[in-house]
């Protein structure tokens, strides 16, 4: 049993609708991977992502030195808008690049990923949690969506009521 979406094999796979089998993780964070039945997660349906998203490299693998794995399966791309960085999910799960964050419009949550670039800098930016969640109450524009941080949050709030 192996993974159509990465060259990992740790984890729980699930059935696809074209007879193999993909981590629960990487069709979560593939954008145009949707699941057949949401409850049960299962199957996992890879008809609609792109061919291209197989075709990219990922730069994790060859970072540590698997590039004959780094074109194997399908790549996410890092979230930061106009970043090109390709990579497997699973390679950002153990280098510990993904979340999950909270659009706080529609109150859902997005599945996000960073390459290890972007992501240090978003996590130095949030130390400033509370500046930072003002910021993008004030410019809502300027950030597609916010982080939620429960430390951030919870300080704003008691501002608020303060
Ligand atoms: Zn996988
Ligand atoms: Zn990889
Ligand atoms: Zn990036």
């Amino acid at each position: 049993m192996r993974c159509e979406l990465c060259p990992h094999k740790d984890g729980a796979l699930k059935r696809t609708d074209n007879g193999g089998w993909a981590h629960v993780v990487c069709a979560l964070y593939i954008p145009e991977v949707q699941f057949a039945n949401v409850l049960t997660m299962e199957p996992i349906v890879l008809q609609y992502v792109p061919h291209d998203r197989f075709n990219k490299i990922c730069y994790l693998c060859e970072e540590q030195g698997r590039e004959s794995k780094a074109a194997s399966g399908a790549c996410m791309t890092c979230n930061r808008h106009g970043c090109r960085q390709a990579f497997h999910v699973t390679c950002a799960q153990m280098a510990g690049l993904l979340c999950e964050e909270e659009v706080l419009e529609v109150d859902n949550v997005k599945y996000c990923g960073y390459c290890k670039y972007h992501f240090n800098k978003m996590v130095s930016c949030c130390n400033f949690g509370i500046t930072w969640l003002l910021n993008y109450r004030a410019t809502p524009k300027s950030f597609e969506f916010s982080i939620h941080f429960k430390m951030g949050e919870e300080e704003l709030l008691k501002k608020q009521r303060t």
